[in-house]
């Protein structure tokens, strides 16, 4: 049995979401382009803020179901051989609030929840809830364990990777080894699959810097791996160029013996 694992993406945004600024990151190129590096599989995961029970915040209001759906008459005919998928990057703030409803998550062929958009302060996250790194820490085991609660995410999207901060060293070293088996454990149980992203791997952005390297995120995957958790691949591209960048994701994480009998099945 070929063990290698499929070229695919599912965490690409268009121009649909408001922080995409590429004017060609539109879903007929990003699908050629897609063809082009050997993509079987492309996942549209545009932010979504569409759950009446929760206040959006400014920035997501504008960003609902309704706005999202455009991406449906914008996917051409011929896709070129690609699987398309439209799904969504929707939002979680912790204490259940989540932006997406049950009825709305049903109507996607997938769903993402980040729980680490911590640089959305004031929404995502209170300033006093993360005044310290090891706070921020236990806030991200909880809020996974929470996002799992909510029944509706096929996967999360970059677990672990906290936005607004570059510690990634130092807050992952204070996740011990026990509370990501409890996470991964309970991930795997519940079939929500783990995104393997782009900032993992700051060896290969050149972002690597003081206390931020690679090595805290390939224990986490091995946990994760261990745990028995599924995964997927996500570039969280939001620029055209930004499609293919999951394929040397795969070289990273063969050494962690990850294949395809890991991922997510489409
Ligand atoms: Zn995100
Ligand atoms: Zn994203």
């Amino acid at each position: 049995m070929n063990s290698s694992i499929m070229k695919h993406d599912i965490h690409v945004h268009t121009t649909l979401s408001s922080c995409c600024s590429d004017e060609h990151a539109i879903p007929s190129r990003m699908i050629k382009r897609a063809s082009e590096q050997g993509l079987e599989v492309i996942g549209f995961a545009d932010h979504l803020w569409d759950n009446e029970a929760y206040e959006p915040s400014g920035w997501y209001a504008p960003q609902n179901y309704q706005h999202l759906c455009a991406i449906r008459e914008q996917i051409p005919e011929d896709t070129h051989g690609v699987n398309v998928l439209v799904g969504c990057e929707t939002e979680y703030c912790g204490h259940g609030r989540v932006g997406i409803s049950k009825a709305v998550a049903e109507k996607l062929d997938f769903v993402l929840i980040p729980f680490s958009h911590f640089h959305m302060k004031g929404f995502v996250v209170e300033q006093e809830e993360a005044d310290s790194l090891t706070a921020v820490a236990n806030l991200l085991v909880e809020r996974f364990q929470e996002v799992l609660d909510l029944d509706m995410a096929t996967g999360v999207a970059h677990p672990f990777f906290t936005l607004g901060y570059t510690e990634h060293d130092t807050i992952l070293g204070s996740i011990s080894d026990g509370a990501f088996e409890d996470c991964f454990g309970r991930a795997a149980e519940r079939g929500v699959s783990i995104e393997i992203h782009p900032g993992f791997f700051p060896r290969y952005l050149g972002w690597e810097q003081e206390d931020y390297h690679e090595e805290p995120f390939l224990r986490m995957l091995t946990i994760a791996k261990d745990s028995g958790c599924k995964f997927h691949l996500g570039s969280d591209a939001h620029i055209l160029e930004g499609i293919g960048s999951t394929n040397w994701l795969i070289e990273c994480v063969k050494p962690l013996g990850i294949t395809q009998q890991d991922m997510l099945q489409f």
